[in-house]
């Protein structure tokens, strides 16, 4: 999973969110939280703000992004967060790149990367290098497939659900 970023498509106001995005970040690490901030923003309005608090709120996906986007989806009273731009102060992990694609954001950019990231002592790029790198057999988590007749019975029930919310 690599995240390209046209560098010369980065606007004005982009760029002014991004500062915002670092200053949340470095303001969270003050306050207790991780050195991570993200905003989400919809039609040149930023609509949720939000820093990581993994630590204070014992909580592994309280990432800045994650935050973010359930803060935007509050706000913005949907599940869908298409024509959005989340703009974080560090490449994303591979949970935030998902729940961004989950989302359905439209635009990500991001400041700081992996690197920059692992030299701080995070995951990220771990992580990133389990997916991208290594088979699932030498992951530190055992991944078990249970194969069972009756495994596609919750598919069979929504799939049947003619009043059902795609997303
Ligand atoms: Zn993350």
């Amino acid at each position: 999973m690599t995240i390209h970023i046209v560098e010369t498509g980065i606007r004005a106001h982009e760029r002014a969110w991004m500062d915002q995005a670092i200053e949340l970040a470095t303001t969270s690490v003050a306050n207790g939280g991780g050195p991570f901030g993200a905003l989400v923003a919809k039609d040149g309005v930023v609509v949720a703000t939000a820093n990581n608090k993994v630590t204070s709120s014992l909580d592994p996906t309280a990432h800045a992004e994650v935050s973010a986007i359930r803060a935007a989806c509050q706000e913005l009273g949907t599940f869908s967060l298409e024509g959005c731009t989340l703009v974080t102060s560090c490449e994303p992990c591979p949970m935030c790149l998902s729940s961004s694609l989950w989302a359905r954001v439209d635009r990500l950019i991001y400041a700081a990367d992996r690197h920059d990231a692992a030299v701080a002592g995070f995951d990220d790029r771990k992580f990133y290098d389990l997916f991208e790198k290594r088979p699932q057999e030498m992951w530190p988590m055992a991944v078990e497939h249970l194969d069972l007749p009756h495994r596609t019975q919750p598919f069979d029930a929504w799939i049947a659900k003619s009043d059902r919310i795609d997303y």
